[in-house]
């Protein structure tokens, strides 16, 4: 099917609604609201479907809901091919060998999502002073509890490097999670985890400028913008499906920090961004004008401020044979 496209204002692209329709039934494209585990009632019965992978469970308030055996979901293949809880991006996937387009299938009856962490984004995904930041980042308080976004299977649990201590969850539509700098991991890699269960408390562990949870979206190890999926201020999944475009995806995004120092320069940008602040507050503070007069020349004006003709033809620009205007602002120094 022909899928149209249109471009938003950011340069992003998106499905017009239309075209969503096409692929995606309706009731998919609604916003799908965050999960609070705490508030379900205790099971009383379960009772088996026609589905293997599902069981519908009866709780004590009067309500059912559709509940995944994880030990069917778990013999899946996606679960056994490019495994490995030691390497923090263990897919070797060439982008031309990425389906164009991914459809990712994030929340059913059976399938829910919670916000990992709901707050404003203070640093979005994308190109940082030359270097790619692949996910994005949440500030909050060391110890908050950190929720695992979709049901799935933890494929690392460990620190690395720049991420700290990293937990990587990955999901039965193949997408991966990842959470970085918690203070503490609350789980182990093969544990099976539902949509909402604590999986660690938030820190500053590997090379942070202060406690914020990294999060990122990754697919065969190519990250995207988890915003695509998530709306982290409101705490909602944009819509129950997602088809994820491959050229949408950088090549370069399978790219992952392989030590601290490696990070550093990612994190380290804010404190150079006020290191470059500083200076040029430094520099506009110390510059002086000088509002030419008849009379005035450029070599009278070298040594009436301690400097020379080129160095105040450098500061503005201009040439040793420039004339000057009376009631010019010349810069001095
Ligand atoms: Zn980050």
């Amino acid at each position: 099917m022909a899928l149209a496209v249109s471009v938003s204002a950011g340069g992003q692209e998106q499905m017009t609604m239309k075209h969503a329709q096409e692929l995606i039934p309706r009731p998919l494209l609604r916003p799908v609201p965050s999960l609070d585990p705490s508030e379900k009632a205790v099971a009383v019965d379960t009772i088996e479907t026609s589905d293997p992978r599902v069981v519908l469970v009866l709780r004590g308030d009067g309500t059912w809901e559709y509940v995944k055996d994880s030990n069917v979901v778990l013999s899946e293949d996606v679960f056994a091919s490019d495994w490995n809880t030691r390497v923090v991006n263990p897919y070797n996937v060439k982008y031309e060998d990425l389906p164009m387009r991914i459809t990712l299938w994030l929340a059913d009856s059976a399938s829910h999502f919670a916000c990992p962490y709901q707050a404003k984004v203070f640093s979005g995904f994308g190109f940082r002073h030359g270097r790619q930041h692949q996910g994005v980042d949440l500030p909050y308080p060391t110890g908050t509890p950190v929720r695992a976004a979709f049901d799935g299977k933890v494929r690392y649990a460990a620190r690395s490097g720049g991420y700290g201590n990293l937990i990587v969850l990955r999901h039965e539509n193949g997408l991966e999670t990842y959470y970085g700098h918690l203070s503490k991991i609350q789980v182990q890699a093969g544990d099976w985890v539902n949509a909402g269960d604590v999986i660690g408390l938030g820190g500053s562990t590997g090379r942070s400028t202060g406690p914020h949870l990294h999060f990122e979206t990754r697919y065969k190890g190519f990250a995207f913008d988890p915003r695509w999926l998530i709306d982290f201020e409101n705490g909602v999944l944009r819509q129950s499906a997602y088809v994820l475009r491959r050229k949408l995806l950088n090549p370069s995004s399978t790219y992952v920090p392989k030590s601290e120092d490696d990070e550093e320069e990612i994190y380290l940008t804010e404190e150079q961004e006020r290191a470059e602040e500083e200076r040029l507050a430094r520099e506009r503070a110390a510059m002086k004008y000088h509002k030419i007069k008849s009379g005035d020349t450029l070599s009278g004006l070298a040594v009436k401020y301690h400097t020379t003709v080129s160095a105040i033809c450098k500061l503005n620009g201009i040439s040793a044979k420039s004339t000057l205007r009376i009631g010019q602002n010349i810069r001095v120094q």
